[in-house]
């Protein structure tokens, strides 16, 4: 069996060594229900306080601003049916989304049947400003409007903080979906000035099943619970909470906070390595904002590109056989024959977004890795040229 090349971070991330070795009591010895009253009940609430906290420091918020989840999908879906619920109660009706959200957003906001207005993005994958305020100006009906810090599909950071100051001059709520960003760029929400703020541990080396809203003080008066029992949370999210998966998170964010530095160094040369790899093969366009550039308007880790003439799927297929791991598309999306929104969103035609791949890379890789995935790279692209 080939050694697994994993270049798909933006999907999953690996739980982290140091995470495990914080869990394991949480799993083991340290069983007691955080609602209890004696030792090993106030134990478990206890750890996840201090998690809470590490949460907080990573972003600047208060750990009272700080509401555990099951993860990115829950918190957006909380956060969007809330707002909804109070903007409705208000007389204004409608929500302002881009159109590459993650499908926790949109998918979510068209199961509900609310009325969305969903703005467009540019070639690079940017939510215009100045549409954005006509937008929110134009339709007073406009109460939500929920657009994401980093895209999972072509890594575009939004202009958050000018956005979230247009909302708030239209009295509009604003939420934004950070799990891609989260952990990998600083993110200070006192200075990003959003409302609401969604994350999940599995994007940051903690497990899967684990994740948070952010909702800032002043505004939590408006905000509903979504999950309803208990008083778990404050009483805003209901069932006995994952001890273990909070007590990893909060672990992975504190790495987070001391690494994240010399991380997206690392990140940043394997990047130029993989690129100057790239260099070697033909036909090869970036999708979104150039590959090249080392700005802070794409996440560093984030390589998402058209081979022309050669179908994604199928490289990604015989990539696969040789326990290669790069995706095609958003892994939340696997299966789905159709080509990617966010791709035609900045547009591509569907040849182009069918001919795309997606790799993301992390501080757990290697040169080597890079060097096996050019190599296999290049052997099937040029097979799929001369088949197809
Ligand atoms: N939002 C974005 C941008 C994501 O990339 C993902 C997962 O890939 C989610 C939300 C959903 O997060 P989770 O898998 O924790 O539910």
């Amino acid at each position: 069996m080939d050694k697994t090349i994993y270049l798909d971070m933006a999907a999953t991330t690996p739980i982290d060594s140091r995470v495990l070795d914080k869990m394991m009591p949480w799993l083991t010895s340290e069983y007691g229900n955080p609602s209890t009253q004696y030792g090993l009940g106030e134990r478990a609430a206890g750890a996840i306080y201090k998690a809470r906290e590490e949460i907080a420091l990573l972003i600047n918020a208060d750990p009272d601003e700080i509401y555990f989840t099951s993860g990115g999908t829950e918190s957006d879906n909380w956060a969007i049916a809330s707002s909804m619920e109070y903007s409705k109660a208000n007389g204004r009706n409608s929500i302002l989304v881009s159109s590459i959200e993650h499908h926790a957003v949109s998918k979510f906001c068209e199961e509900k049947k609310y009325d969305v207005v969903e703005q467009e993005v540019d070639w690079c994958g940017l939510i215009d400003l100045y549409t954005f305020q006509e937008w929110l100006r134009s339709r007073r009906d406009i109460g939500v409007a929920s657009i994401m810090l980093a895209n999972n599909e072509i890594g575009t950071v939004e202009p958050i903080e000018t956005l979230s100051l247009i909302a708030k001059s239209n009295n509009v709520i604003f939420h934004t979906d950070a799990v891609q960003a989260f952990g990998h760029i600083p993110i200070d929400v006192k200075k990003l000035g959003v409302h609401m703020l969604s994350a999940s541990g599995h994007k940051i080396n903690a497990p899967k099943g684990i994740g948070c809203l952010y909702i800032r003080k002043d505004i939590m008066p408006k905000i509903s619970p979504y999950i309803i029992g208990g008083y778990q949370e404050r009483g805003m999210r209901a069932s006995t909470e994952n001890v273990a998966g909070i007590v990893g998170f909060g672990e992975a964010a504190r790495l987070c906070r001391e690494e994240m530095n010399i991380r997206n160094e690392e990140i940043h040369l394997l990047k130029l390595y993989l690129l100057s790899k790239l260099e070697e093969i033909s036909g090869i366009h970036a999708n979104g904002i150039d590959l090249t550039e080392n700005n802070n308007y794409r996440l560093k880790n984030n390589l998402n590109f058209r081979i022309d003439g050669v179908s994604g799927t199928r490289l990604q297929q015989l990539l696969a056989e040789k326990n290669i791991c790069i995706s095609v598309g958003s892994a939340c999306n696997s299966g789905n024959p159709e080509p990617s929104h966010v791709l035609k969103a900045i547009g591509l035609s569907d040849k182009q977004a069918h001919e795309s791949i997606r790799i993301t890379l992390g501080h757990e890789n290697t040169f080597e890795d890079i060097d096996i995935f050019s190599k296999w790279f290049k052997t099937y692209v040029n097979l799929l040229r001369n088949i197809e």
